[in-house]
């Protein structure tokens, strides 16, 4: 059995690894999951930034999924969540249309504001998961993703993504 450890002061392996809809997997995927400790640790870092700017607790809905967790729960085959590299996640507290637009609004303008790499930003609604029908799919950037793939925003809604912006990327190009 692997051993919980923390990646950041907030956030555990056990919270990136955990699945409330398949129990039964969690095991395996935390066997599998262990080999992307760091991928976990950067994502957990850029969690913790948000959570300040937030300034509540963030619920973990969905993390890292090894491929049998990753097509139970639909995920896309492609998904960087099979590589710890995505988190879906709403700040605690009410799971409505407003209160997760007001959230996604705050993340956008710290990213941006602040110049942080990230790979896909998505405010998801509608697609109840986890008995959350809305949360935040957060995606790390450059080096885990083509740099010019990064710092897109999106909205997912009544089953179809808007691109909504892809932030500026000068900082990252010499
Ligand atoms: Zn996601």
């Amino acid at each position: 059995m692997i051993e919980d450890v923390k990646l950041t002061q907030h956030f555990s392996f056990y919270e990136a690894t955990q699945s409330r809809q398949f129990p039964g997997l969690v095991e395996t995927n935390r066997r599998v999951g262990i080999q992307k400790l760091p991928r976990l640790v950067l994502g957990a870092c850029l969690l913790e930034d948000l959570r300040a700017v937030l300034g509540v607790p963030l619920e973990v809905h969905s993390w890292l999924r090894f491929s049998e967790l990753n097509g139970a729960v639909g995920g896309s085959t492609i998904s960087q969540h099979l590589f710890g590299e995505a988190i879906d996640f709403s700040p605690l507290g009410p799971d409505n249309y407003e209160s997760i637009e007001r959230a996604f609004a705050i993340c956008r303008n710290h990213l941006y504001a602040k110049e942080l790499m990230f790979g896909q930003m998505i405010v998801e609604h509608g697609k109840e998961r986890n008995s959350r029908k809305h949360w935040i799919h957060l995606s790390l950037g450059h080096p885990f993703r083509p740099i010019q793939k990064c710092r897109q925003v999106l909205r997912y809604e009544n089953g179809v993504y808007t691109f909504l912006e892809q932030m500026d990327l000068r900082p990252w190009i010499l």
